[in-house]
């Protein structure tokens, strides 16, 4: 049993609805699976019925919740006609459109099992996941110029939890996942809204810092990696908390968040990486892979595991093997200091320093959420269907901000800040 779980659970829910989504009067409330491509997952229906109490109690006119199931996916996988991989409920992607292009909030909720597709012909679920990609554009597009506020969180599964725990007996391995949750999103806390305050305000002096420094390149140098990316002039480092249309109200995209991000030039990265942890794109797990660039195009990759599914990814458009964020979070973040491996990507991108293949965030640039895409892209700006973020941050990692004229200032020593804001 998890001490005090309708407690913290309660006190989950009105801290997504009060720092998340920040829900105001009148608003409606959408709620869904990861990145709206899903409904909610039936495992979290404890977590929303207590947002859904939360949102109307701030005044919220009507929560809307599309629901969803693992399992469904995996019998489509096997019985459905192999010609029908483009079937899409457009209903669900019509609804979910509405909602953004209306401003309202979009609450989304991953507990998938990192397992799911294990043993699955990875074309067809790539064939799937470009489905979603393509039916989710509109959606995609609204939310890359922050023009609804939105959050994402993980509840347990599970799939999930057996994944994270294998060390525990089966019976006590959703009970731990909840208890590490509850910790990392800070609502073991008597206040965590307060916490997260507090919090929000430190991330923003590293991104304020970076930002007064407006390095041209970062340099990073770690065991299997020595890369250069270029910064474009104009990117914006930004932390934890996004405004609707820069109009002053505020959400936080992701809970839990310990990184500090902007964007790097797509046309300039040089060099290689290795991943330091595994990737988990959509129920497929990629491990121990590298990639290099050349012009800030991914020239050559390399998996041990999952390499079809790396392959797939890269072949999704010309974006694609490019990059379009770049993100820090130092290796004492909490969520490191767990000592565990997630198997999610919110969880493990916020344990550690990141770069995410695909498209980049307009609001990564000055005035870039007014620009066409074309614009944008002339600005160095990155588009693709996907944005998938990939863990490149550890204990050895060191990484150089290197100025216009040349000059190279520390920014971060064995994977911690090594400067002071
Ligand atoms: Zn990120
Ligand atoms: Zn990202």
């Amino acid at each position: 049993m998890v001490k005090d779980f309708e407690k913290k659970l309660a006190k989950y829910a009105d801290l997504i609805v009060h720092i998340g989504l920040n829900i105001q009067p009148g608003q409606r409330l959408a709620i869904g699976g990861k990145n709206l491509s899903r409904g909610a997952p039936l495992a979290s229906a404890p977590l929303v019925r207590k947002v859904a109490e939360s949102a109307y109690k701030a005044g919220a006119r009507y929560v809307n919740v599309l629901w969803d199931d693992d399992q469904l996916h995996l019998i489509r996988i096997a019985n459905a006609p192999k010609d029908s991989l483009d079937e899409f409920p457009t209903w669900r992607t019509e609804t979910l459109y509405e909602y953004a292009k209306n401003g309202d909030p979009i609450f989304t909720i991953f507990a998938e099992n990192p397992d799911l597709y294990a043993g699955q012909d990875p074309d067809i679920v790539n064939r799937l996941q470009h489905t979603m990609e393509r039916n989710l554009k509109r959606s995609t597009d609204l939310l890359m110029k922050d023009a609804y506020p939105w959050t994402l969180v993980s509840v347990p599964s599970e799939g999930w939890a057996n994944r994270v725990f294998p060390d525990l007996p089966a019976e006590e391995r959703m009970d731990a996942l909840w208890d590490i949750i509850f910790k990392l999103v800070r609502c073991d806390l008597d206040d965590p809204v307060a916490a997260w305050k507090d919090h929000v305000a430190m991330l923003t002096k590293s991104s304020d810092w970076l930002n007064a420094k407006a390095f041209d390149a970062l340099h990073y140098t770690g065991p299997g990696t020595d890369l250069t990316l270029g910064l474009p002039k104009g990117h914006v480092w930004k932390s934890a908390q996004s405004q609707v249309n820069g109009d002053g109200t505020t959400f936080m995209p992701n809970l839990p968040t310990e990184e500090v991000f902007s964007m790097p030039d797509n046309r300039r990265a040089e060099g290689k990486v290795r991943a330091t942890l595994p990737l988990n794109y959509g129920g497929s797990l990629i491990e121990d892979f590298e990639v290099v660039f050349k012009d800030g195009k991914i020239v050559e990759h390399h998996a041990k595991k999952g390499e079809a599914t790396l392959r797939g990814i890269l072949e999704t458009d010309e974006g694609a093997r490019r990059l379009g964020e770049v993100a820090l979070v130092p290796n004492s973040s909490p969520i490191s200091q767990s000592g565990r491996l997630f198997y999610n990507t919110l969880y493990d991108e916020n344990a550690s320093c990141h770069i995410a293949l695909g498209r980049a965030y307009q609001f990564s640039m000055e005035g870039g959420t007014t620009m066409s895409t074309e614009e944008f892209a002339e600005h160095g700006g990155n588009y693709s269907l996907v944005h998938i973020d990939f863990m490149i941050g550890s204990d050895t990692l060191d990484i150089d901000g290197i100025e216009a004229d040349g000059k190279v200032t520390p920014i971060m020593r064995q994977g911690e800040w090594a400067f002071e804001a």
